[in-house]
């Protein structure tokens, strides 16, 4: 294949994802349809960010046959030596954000130092390339709870650069405009379009 693909099925079962996405690279792909992948989960065996985001863009691209974009992302903590990381989604055991928060909170205690940022490593797969991009978003942990956006530990993180603001008191714009997920895909998409 040569040429910007016209569609893309994009490799996530996430529904804010998905609209995170849609939102970032629907402006800087005019003309690409965008598929929600709805296969099976491949098992996110890998040890980093960019192999569990290969994984799931390999495995929706050799489902459906289209170019695929995947991501995976988290957050890295440093009080924990980086946990939860690559663990993020599952950090509880229980699948529900707000059982990571809690579980985020009971381990950090009252700890000073509570500096940690969001990754996130964004991938377009099709027969022929691979095309990988990593950013990531400083801040820090707060103590307890703000704000009712976003998802995940939006309400616990505090970006070191939203004027106060956690990432759940940022509208999607704000938010896409300098979180990790937005800078990665813009980066993916200025790839893409060059093809
Ligand atoms: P993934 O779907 O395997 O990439 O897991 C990502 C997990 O990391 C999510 O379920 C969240 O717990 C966390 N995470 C990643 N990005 C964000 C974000 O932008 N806000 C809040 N939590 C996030």
């Amino acid at each position: 294949m040569t040429g910007a693909p016209r569609r893309v099925v994009l490799g996530t079962g996430n529904a804010h994802k998905v609209a995170e996405l849609s939102a970032i690279l629907g402006p800087r792909l005019p003309g690409v349809e965008f598929l929600r992948f709805d296969g099976p989960s491949p098992v996110e065996d890998g040890d980093s960010f960019l192999a569990n985001a290969l994984i799931k863009a390999r495995a929706a691209h050799h489902e459906t046959g289209f170019p695929a974009i995947a991501d995976d992302s988290g957050i890295v903590v440093d009080a924990l030596d980086g946990a939860p990381g690559i663990h993020s989604a599952r950090y509880a055991g229980t699948g529900l954000d707000a059982d990571n928060r809690a579980l985020l909170l009971e381990r950090l205690g009252d700890a000073v130092d509570r500096s940690a940022r969001f990754v996130c490593a964004a991938v377009y797969v099709d027969r022929e390339r691979e095309l990988t991009r990593q950013a990531s978003w400083e801040g820090s942990v707060l103590p307890a709870e703000r704000g009712t956006g976003g998802f995940g530990y939006d309400p616990l993180f505090l970006p070191a650069d939203a004027g106060g603001r956690t990432a759940a008191e940022l509208s999607p714009d704000e938010k896409n405009a300098i979180s990790h997920r937005g800078l990665a895909f813009e980066s993916l998409a200025e790839g893409i379009a060059a093809l």
